[in-house]
């Protein structure tokens, strides 16, 4: 049963198509890769989909809801989440606030803090400060966690995104580019954390120009080019279609 399933969905912006009648199907706990060279329209089809942007036409379904009325806060809410190309950290403030300040509608910060009481607040801070420890364990940022997020590595930043978005809880996220600056090794070990989480169960769909380290990491691609869908299958498959090879090629 699918998870996520996007219909004919399609993106204009004046006479400009950004997508244009795509589908795609995610299966619950599965793990995707969507390549495609720039401007393909891969990172606009994240936005359409997370609700950063109001697509033409078409259909989001997650989790059997249609998405589409929905505002980015509320899809988070349902489980979908994703991360954005260039990682937006708060680079003021520590890696381990940058943690603590992910999760939206924090009682400790909202109105609902005018009805719970205090000792309530101080205990949900008390659970949330732990969920962040152990982010920090699983990324391998706990030296860094006292550390301005601005000054982290490129790599370091993919991580702390990650991290960040890891503590909203989702079902489903999905990467934009989560290699691109990082060094081989924490590719190596981006990757391993990715497989962690598909083997939890999150169901992962990630945007990836590093080809080579995409198709070690997942079982199934689609390939995008001027918007839209040319290919779709096993990374050899896919790699191997003409109409893929032809648009790496520059046709
Ligand atoms: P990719 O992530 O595959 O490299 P993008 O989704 O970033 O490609 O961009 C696809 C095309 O859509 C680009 O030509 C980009 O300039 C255009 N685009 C994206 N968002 C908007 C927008 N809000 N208004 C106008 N054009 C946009
Ligand atoms: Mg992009």
């Amino acid at each position: 049963m699918s998870l996520l399933s996007v219909k004919n969905l399609s993106a204009r912006f004046g006479a400009f198509t950004a997508f244009d009648g795509v589908d795609i199907e995610l299966a619950k706990g599965s793990l995707t890769g969507l390549i495609g060279t720039n401007g393909a329209g891969k990172s606009t089809l994240f936005s359409a989909i997370t609700g950063y942007i109001t697509p033409s036409s078409g259909e989001v379904k997650f989790d059997g809801h249609d998405m589409l009325p929905l505002s980015i806060e509320k899809r988070v809410e349902k489980g979908l989440s994703r991360t954005f190309q260039v990682p937006r950290e708060f680079s003021r403030l520590s890696v381990f606030q940058n943690l603590m300040a992910a999760p939206p509608n924090q009682a400790g910060e909202s109105l609902a803090k005018l009805f719970i009481t205090p000792g309530r607040v101080r205990r949900q801070e008390a659970e949330l400060a732990e969920r962040a420890d152990s982010m920090l364990q699983f990324l391998n940022l706990a030296r860094v966690a006292d550390t301005p997020a601005g000054s982290l590595s490129g790599g370091q930043k993919k991580l702390l995104e990650l991290g960040r978005l890891l503590m909203l809880e989702p079902s489903c996220i999905m990467l934009d580019e989560p290699f691109a600056g990082v060094n081989p090794v924490l590719v190596e070990e981006l990757s391993q954390r990715i497989v962690e989480l598909n083997q939890r169960g999150i169901t992962l769909l990630i945007i990836e120009h590093d080809l080579a380290s995409l198709s070690r990491l997942v079982p199934r691609l689609y390939a995008m080019d001027r918007g839209r869908i040319i290919a779709e299958g096993k990374p050899s498959e896919v790699l191997a279609d003409p109409r893929v090879r032809e648009a790496y090629m520059g046709g």
